[in-house]
C-alpha cells in the first residue's frame, strides 16, 4: 500500500478479552466558530477513561457543518492529536509550525506550556470525517515546551492479518508494529481498524489502561455485546484480561484508544487542563497577558 506497510506481523494473541462496561452515544455539540460535533468522550468520562480528556467525532457532507473551523485558540497542559479520515485541515500556531493535515494524515501536537493555533478546513465542499482526542499531559510535563509534528498518510504504519483486517497505528504498538507516536507516562495505544465482514480482530492492551473503542462504520461485537454504529464502548478494567477481541458481522470500522491513567487532579476550564485551581488561573492571566506561546518564539 504504502512505504509504511509492514507484512511481517506478529498476531497478537488474546487469551482473556475485556468486556464491554458501557455504551456511549456522544452528545452533539457545536464548537470552534460553528462546527458541528459528536462529543464522545465528554468531561463526565474524564476520570474514568484518564488520561484521555476528549474524544470529538466529526463528520459531516454540509460545508456549513465544518466551514466556520475553529480559529485561533489557546491550549496547555496536554496534546491533542487530529485524525483526518477525508478532507483538508490547515493548522497554524504560535510555535511557527504550519501544516495540511490530509486524508489519512495524523497531527499531534503536545501544547505543554502554551499554544495558540488555529485550526480551518481548507476546502469548501465535500466530505470532511475525522477526530480529535486530547491527551492529558502528567502533571512534571504540562509546562514543557510545545512539541508538534504531521505524519502524512503514507507515513502511518500499516498492516493487514490474515483474516484481511487492516490496520493504521498511530501510536503505541499493534500485533508488533510499532505506531507513528510513543509516549512514555501515559503509554497511548490509537488504532484504526478497518474490518471486513466476518472477521475478528484481536489487540493484547496493558491490564491496567483505560481503554475504549469507537465504532464509525458498521457495528462490532465485543463478547455478547453490540457496538452500534456511532457509539462508544468503554472496555472494562480485569486484572486477568489481556487484551480484547472485536468481531464484526458486517464490515466496519473501529477506533480503538487505550492509555496508562495518570491518577492526578484534573482541573479543566475550556482549552486549559491543569492539575489545581491555581494554575488555571494562571492560564488565564499568561493568555490575557499575551504571554501563552510566546515563549516558543525565544
Ligand atoms: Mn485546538
Amino acid at each position: 500500500m504504502t512505504s509504511a506497510t509492514t507484512n511481517k506481523v506478529a498476531s497478537d494473541s488474546v487469551h482473556q478479552g475485556r468486556g464491554v462496561e458501557r455504551i456511549i452515544h456522544g452528545q452533539a455539540v457545536m464548537d470552534g466558530a460553528g462546527v458541528k460535533i459528536n462529543r464522545v468522550l465528554t468531561q463526565a468520562l474524564q476520570r474514568r477513561l484518564d488520561p484521555f480528556l476528549m474524544l470529538d467525532a466529526f463528520g459531516s457532507d454540509k460545508a456549513n457543518d465544518y466551514i466556520a473551523g475553529f480559529p485561533s485558540h489557546p491550549h496547555r497542559g496536554f496534546e491533542t492529536v487530529s485524525y483526518m479520515l477525508e478532507g483538508r485541515m490547515r493548522h497554524k500556531d504560535s510555535a511557527g509550525n504550519e501544516g495540511l493535515l490530509t486524508s489519512g494524515g495524523v497531527q499531534w501536537m503536545t501544547a505543554g506550556r502554551g499554544v495558540i493555533h488555529s485550526e480551518m478546513p481548507e476546502q469548501e465542499a465535500g466530505v470532511m470525517e475525522g477526530f480529535q482526542l486530547w491527551l492529558n499531559l502528567p502533571a512534571r510535563d504540562k509546562m514543557r515546551a510545545p512539541w508538534y509534528r504531521d505524519f502524512n498518510g503514507a507515513d502511518v504504519p500499516v498492516f493487514t492479518t490474515d483474516a484481511g483486517v487492516g490496520v493504521r497505528v498511530i501510536a503505541g504498538a499493534s500485533h508488533g508494529v510499532v505506531g507513528a507516536v510513543q509516549r512514555e507516562v501515559t503509554e497511548p495505544i490509537y488504532i484504526d481498524i478497518d474490518l471486513p465482514a466476518g472477521a475478528t480482530f484481536k489487540q493484547q492492551l496493558p491490564p491496567g489502561h483505560n481503554a475504549f473503542i469507537y465504532t464509525y462504520r458498521g457495528a462490532v461485537s465485543v463478547g455478547d455485546k453490540s457496538v452500534p454504529e456511532k457509539s462508544m464502548a468503554i472496555l472494562a478494567n480485569a486484572a486477568d484480561a489481556d487484551g480484547v477481541t472485536l468481531h464484526a458481522a458486517q464490515a466496519s470500522r473501529v477506533i480503538l484508544i487505550a492509555g496508562a491513567p495518570l491518577n492526578e487532579p484534573i482541573v479543566q476550564y475550556g482549552p486549559f487542563v491543569m492539575n489545581t485551581q491555581a494554575e488555571i488561573v494562571q492560564a488565564v492571566e499568561d493568555f490575557r497577558a499575551g504571554k501563552l506561546g510566546e515563549e516558543a518564539h525565544r
